[in-house]
């Protein structure tokens, strides 16, 4: 793993998806370290001195970008007084610092068996890189994306997805939108909840599939032990567990 660096960067897009929930494009002021599709950053709003200071107070952010990208994205739902105030304060142009990368929740494919990639809400965004990333999947193994939102306005990388589903070879999508999905939507989205059976219907044997579980901390626990009562061994269940 690469060694974390810090980074000014300047805010360079902001997309609203709802009052609450944003994507932003930060342009690095430097070349971005090395990551891998999974990993986070820390950002923080105030200015640092490299020369010495203190790291500002900073959260925690899944990258949404691909290693190739010379940008950074990264998605955030309003949750609390620090994302509140990136709501207030970020706008093009707007210097902000971040150091990446961290983490352990790397993605990859399975070497003899299938990958299920299970996301809630804004949870999406650790699966970004990995489908940005994947121009192919040579052993054809089986890929599903199993993505649950409140609103359809929710679904969030619609366009990566989209694009995943026509060129990702063994790709497939399982979206649902507790209310009812708008016809603009870019793909279908079964009404409903994610539950455990939504995910097992996902796979072909849920025992020979490894799954990453990323999003709140109450659907990561459900969902984990759901997988251990259908004898998935815990060594196949990863998960980015969210405050
Ligand atoms: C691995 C990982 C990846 C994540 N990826 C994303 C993502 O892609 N998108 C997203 O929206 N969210 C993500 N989160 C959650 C995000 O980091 C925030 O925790 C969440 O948005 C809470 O909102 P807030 O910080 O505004 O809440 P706040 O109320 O400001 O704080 C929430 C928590 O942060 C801690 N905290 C409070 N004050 C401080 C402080 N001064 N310094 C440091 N910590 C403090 C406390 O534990 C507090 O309960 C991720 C979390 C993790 C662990």
């Amino acid at each position: 793993m690469s060694t974390p660096i810090k980074i000014k960067c300047t805010v360079s897009s902001i997309d609203a998806h709802s009052d609450s929930v944003f994507t932003v494009r930060l342009k690095p002021a430097r070349r971005l370290p090395r990551f891998k599709p999974g990993q986070f950053l820390h950002l923080a709003i105030d200015s640092y001195d490299p020369t010495g200071g203190y790291w500002p107070e900073s959260r925690v952010f899944s990258i949404a970008s691909a290693p190739f990208d010379s940008e950074i994205t990264i998605a955030y739902a309003v949750k609390g007084k620090f994302t509140l105030r990136m709501k207030e304060e970020l706008e093009v142009g707007k210097d902000v610092w971040v150091k990446l990368p961290y983490g352990h929740f790397v993605i990859s494919y399975a070497p003899d068996g299938e990958v299920v990639l299970v996301a809630g809400g804004t949870g999406i965004t650790p699966f970004i890189p990995f489908l940005l990333n994947e121009t192919n999947n040579p052993s054809g193994e089986k890929i599903s994306l199993v993505y649950g939102v409140r609103r359809s306005d929710l679904l969030i990388f619609g366009d990566v997805i989209v694009d995943a589903l026509a060129n990702l070879n063994g790709f497939s999508l399982y979206a649902f939108c507790e209310e009812r999905a708008n016809s603009d939507s870019q793909f279908s989205a079964e009404q409903g909840g994610l539950t455990i059976d939504a995910i097992l219907r996902a796979t072909t044997d849920p025992t020979k599939a490894v799954f990453y579980l990323s999003g709140p901390v109450e659907m990561i626990n459900t969902f984990k032990d759901g997988l251990k009562d259908t004898e998935v061994s815990e060594t196949k269940i990863h998960i980015d567990e969210w405050e």
